[in-house]
């Protein structure tokens, strides 16, 4: 039967390749059997948005058959997928347009995409969930906002997003946001406005803690790395990042905050982008492996996860071509005498750790954060200021729009 297949096959690749490799890709493929890899962030929902504008009905959107993107349904099962942070992404040029409206139909489209697949995914919303989704040979599907102008620095929105299955949020995007610095300000590209965060966006985190939704700080500058890791009372993800040191991109974790990480028991989940890895258009699955290596020793193997970012980049690593392939990666690591202890703490212990310490010290019951944000600390010209009675300082003057509104009338009159 198959066991004898699977023997032969083993045999005639043992001819082809160095028989360790295959007996390391065979055990990985047995570790991922019951811990497969929880990937801390997928812009599968985008790619659907851009491809199909959501319409998951239409015969070209079949997730079954899907071409041209790193992740399928046959893909994620190829690769031992079992927890996937989908990410609710809309670009920071929706920030004071219609970001609110865009993120909530990106969170629809996972929703939407859990009810039309049910044999693969389970849309969860806790560790209990994500363990119990393992159970079931499901791949347990979470929500990731990624970056802080889709709550149009709204504490309101931001526990609507939970209420929806929202469990993190990225800070920023690459955009500063009122209240936040983004990864931008540490080049050339942009001046730092809050040196980290506002005394809002210190609001906001106490938010997400007292709610029990992760605080991601891919994206985020370092002075907003560091004073999150020194404010949160819950421990924090990198969801998709690599270590700077490697390959010195400011989307990337310097050593010291890798160090704040480990002290702080959260995780840094390693991006696959070519550019992220090596810093330049090519890369291997073993250089990724040496961002996994570095992590691992510098923050500790509690400290490590996957975080592919597939169908958010443009290019990935030769021998990490799509989500069929994190057992590869895996048996890398075992060739590096990573143990199956931590193995297993990379692909699912740790993020799971971190979720239900998140979880934990949630204040669920405890009264919300109401202050919302001044007035004059918000931009857009569409913004109304409902409720607000202080609006000094806001946006452009009023005066000359009242002007118009008033001479229209008589504009009017003298045109009839
Ligand atoms: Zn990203």
């Amino acid at each position: 039967g198959e066991d004898r297949m699977l023997r032969w096959s083993v045999l005639v690749l043992c001819l082809l390749l160095p028989c360790s490799a295959q007996q390391h890709l065979e055990e990985a493929k047995r570790i991922m059997e019951t811990t497969p890899v929880i990937d801390g962030h997928n812009d599968l929902p985008w790619q659907l948005l851009k491809r199909f504008n959501n319409q998951l009905g239409l015969p070209e959107a079949n997730l079954t058959q899907l071409t041209g993107t790193h992740t399928n349904i046959p893909k994620l099962n190829t690769g031992h997928v079992g927890g996937q942070f989908w990410s609710a992404y809309v670009p920071c040029e929706t920030q004071n347009k219609d970001a609110v409206k865009r993120t909530l139909e990106q969170i629809d489209v996972v929703h939407r995409m859990c009810e039309l697949y049910p044999e693969t995914f389970a849309c969860v919303v806790n560790s209990t969930g994500i363990e119990e989704a393992f159970r079931n040979k499901k791949v347990a599907s979470l929500i990731g906002v990624e970056g802080g102008h889709s709550i149009d620095s709204s504490l309101g929105v931001l526990r609507t997003f939970y209420h929806l299955g929202v469990r993190y949020m990225t800070l920023t995007h690459s955009c500063n946001t009122p209240w936040a610095d983004n990864w931008l300000v540490d080049t050339a590209e942009e001046s730092p406005v809050h040196h980290g965060l506002s005394s809002f966006g210190k609001t906001v985190v106490e938010e997400m803690n007292r709610l029990g939704m992760m605080v991601d700080l891919a994206h985020v500058s370092v002075d907003t790395m560091k004073m999150v890791l020194n404010i949160s009372k819950a421990p924090v993800i990198f969801s998709h990042s690599s270590a700077y040191s490697l390959c010195p991109h400011r989307r990337n974790v310097p050593d010291d905050v890798l160090r704040m990480v480990a002290s702080k028991e959260g995780l840094v989940m390693v991006n696959f982008y070519n550019q992220y890895v090596t810093c330049s258009d090519k890369a291997n699955l073993s250089n990724v492996a040496d961002h996994m290596d570095h992590v691992k020793k510098v923050a500790g193997s509690q400290s490590v996860g996957f975080g592919g970012d597939y169908d958010g980049v443009t290019g990935v690593p030769t021998g990490l071509e799509d989500v069929s392939t994190y057992p590869a990666l895996v048996a890398e690591l075992l060739r590096r005498n990573w143990t199956e202890q931590e193995v297993k703490a990379a692909l699912a212990d740790n993020l799971l750790r971190v979720f239900r310490k998140v979880e934990e010290m949630s204040l669920q019951g405890t009264a919300p954060h109401e202050e919302p944000i001044a007035f004059k600390e918000l931009a857009g010209a569409c913004r109304t200021s409902y409720g607000y009675s202080d609006t000094s300082g806001a946006g452009p003057a009023p005066l000359l729009p009242a002007a118009l509104l008033l001479a229209l009338p008589l504009l009017s009159t003298l045109l009839s």
